[in-house]
C-alpha cells in the first residue's frame, strides 16, 4: 500500500519538475513577513534572530525555545516537567487532536516551557510561554507547570523569570482552567515570602486571566514594546461602557503611562537588563 501511494506521487510530481505548470512563483516559507505595527513588508532574515523589525522596533511574537536561547547562557537549560500532559478533563470533542498538533509544531508538551538555567552565570528559575501552543491559554497542565516553577524555586532559593504570552484561560478545559489563577497566585506569594524576587515580561500577547493573576503578580512587570495586554477584548469593553476607547489602549506605552508596569523593555535588550535586576536582588556579598 505503501508503494503504490510513493509511486502515484512521484507520477504525479514528475511530469512537471522542468516545467513548473503552477503559475505562483516559488517563495520559500517564511521568508517575509509583514510587521503587524508598521505593515512594513520585511525580509525576515533583516529582522535577526530577535526577530524586531528594523523599521519601527515591533518585536514579532517569537516560540518559547527561540526565546530561550535569547535569553539564557548557551547550555545551561534544564527543563522541568517536560512529561506532563492534559487529561482533557471535560473530554471535549477534538481537543486531544488539538494538542497533539500543537505539540508537534512548537516542540512543545505544553504551552509554557519550564526550568532552570544560568543568566549572565546566575542561576534563575524560568517560564516561558508560547503563543503558537493553542494561543498560549492556560488550562491545567499550564497551571500545574507554572505553580511548580514557583514552588521548586522556593524550594531551590532562586528568583523566577516568567514571560507572558497568552490568550487567557483555554475554553476546552472550562472552571479547571480558571482555577489555575488562584493555585498559581498561592505558590507566587509563597516563593515571595521567602524573600526572593519574581520577574514578569509581558509579551504579546498578554491577556485574560493570565493578566487577572500571574502576569500582575511580578515585584518588577517589565513589557515588550508595543505589546498587547488587557483583560477583556477591547470590543466587549467599548460594547459594555458606551464609550469609544483610546487607539492605544491595551497597548504597553498605555499602561506604562497609567501605572500597571514597571518599564518597557525592547528585546535586544532584554537579557542585559534582567541580568542587572537579578544582580540586584542577589543576596549576600558582591
Ligand atoms: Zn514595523
Amino acid at each position: 500500500m505503501a508503494l503504490f501511494k510513493k509511486k502515484k506521487d512521484y507520477i504525479r510530481i514528475s511530469p512537471n519538475r522542468h516545467q513548473p505548470t503552477n503559475p505562483e512563483p516559488s517563495v520559500p516559507d517564511n521568508m517575509w513577513a509583514k510587521c503587524p505595527s508598521c505593515k512594513h513588508i520585511l525580509y525576515t532574515k533583516e529582522m535577526g534572530a530577535e526577530k524586531v523589525c528594523p523599521n519601527c522596533g515591533y518585536n514579532f511574537r517569537i516560540r518559547a525555545w527561540e526565546r530561550l536561547a535569547l535569553t539564557i547562557d548557551e547550555q545551561s537549560f534544564e527543563e522541568w516537567d517536560e512529561n506532563l500532559v492534559t487529561k482533557d478533563p471535560l473530554t471535549f470533542p477534538g481537543y486531544r487532536e488539538k494538542v497533539v498538533k500543537a505539540q508537534k509544531q512548537t516542540h512543545l508538551n505544553e504551552a509554557v516551557l519550564t526550568g532552570k538555567a544560568l543568566l549572565d552565570q546566575k542561576e534563575i528559575a524560568i517560564g516561558i510561554m508560547d503563543s503558537h501552543f493553542i494561543m498560549g491559554s492556560m488550562g491545567t497542565v499550564v497551571g500545574e507547570k507554572i505553580t511548580r516553577l514557583f514552588e521548586r524555586a522556593t524550594s531551590e532559593k532562586l528568583p523566577v523569570i516568567l514571560f507572558t504570552a497568552s490568550g487567557g484561560a483555554r475554553m476546552q478545559e472550562g472552571i479547571f482552567s480558571l482555577m489555575q489563577m488562584a493555585k498559581i497566585s498561592a505558590a507566587v506569594k509563597r516563593h515571595s515570602n521567602a524573600g526572593l524576587v519574581y520577574i514578569a515580561i509581558l509579551t504579546d500577547p498578554t491577556t485574560g486571566g493570565v493578566t487577572a493573576s500571574f502576569a500582575m503578580e511580578g515585584d518588577i512587570i517589565l513589557a515588550e514594546p508595543q505589546a498587547l495586554i488587557g483583560f477583556a477584548g477591547r470590543r466587549v469593553i467599548e460594547e459594555t461602557i458606551k464609550q469609544e476607547l483610546p487607539e492605544d489602549f491595551q497597548k504597553a506605552e498605555f499602561l506604562l503611562k497609567h501605572g500597571f508596569i514597571d518599564q518597557i523593555v525592547p528585546r535586544l535588550e532584554i537579557k542585559s537588563r534582567l541580568a542587572t535586576l537579578i544582580q540586584l536582588h542577589q543576596k549576600g556579598d558582591w
